[in-house]
């Protein structure tokens, strides 16, 4: 089972989220087991002046192995257009594994859990709704990393999720 992050913050990006969410769900592998609500999030890191994010999370059942996962992923994130030019920037979907199983690897390409997720409001609020007590590794349950962040700034998107 993995857990997945999933943020757009270009060209209407609750679509993005929402057709990311449909193409999980309409695959027979990946299964998709549930889904959180999506969320209006400030940007962290990367340039200033970029549009609001929206963040969901989703939980996976899935015979790939980690890294053809994060393959699998990619493969929805460039046909959603995405092009990575500035690090943290505006995109139209990101796809990140939060965690996969219980296993942990410091492999760049592939760190597990997500390195930053313990420390993200956006990951760690639309997680919580799924997966409250999953473990983020060192950092601990995915509700105490939120009992240490600040999500005041992070509301429902309406309209959307
Ligand atoms: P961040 O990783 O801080 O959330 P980002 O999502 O904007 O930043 P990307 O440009 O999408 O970063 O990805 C950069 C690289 O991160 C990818 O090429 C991938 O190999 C690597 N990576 C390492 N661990 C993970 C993970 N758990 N999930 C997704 N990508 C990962
Ligand atoms: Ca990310
Ligand atoms: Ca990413």
């Amino acid at each position: 089972m993995a857990w997945i992050g999933i943020g757009s913050n270009l060209d209407n990006p609750a679509r993005h989220v929402a057709d990311a969410l449909a193409t999980l769900a309409d695959g027979a592998e990946p299964r998709l087991l549930a889904r959180s609500r999506c969320y209006r999030t400030v940007p962290v890191g990367g340039p200033a002046d970029q549009p609001m994010f929206c963040n969901a999370a989703a939980a996976v059942a899935t015979t790939r192995d980690a890294p053809a996962l994060l393959s699998y992923l990619q493969a929805i994130e460039s046909a959603h257009g995405r092009i990575r030019d500035v690090r943290w920037g505006p995109r139209t979907l990101d796809l990140d594994i939060i965690a996969y199983d219980d296993r942990r690897s410091a492999d760049p390409r592939l760190t597990l859990p997500h390195p930053r997720a313990h420390e993200r409001a956006f990951v760690l609020v639309p997680l919580a709704e799924i997966a409250p007590a999953l473990s983020l590794g060192p950092a601990g349950r995915v509700i105490d990393c939120l009992a240490r962040v600040d999500a005041n700034d992070i509301a429902p998107w309406r309209g959307a999720g």
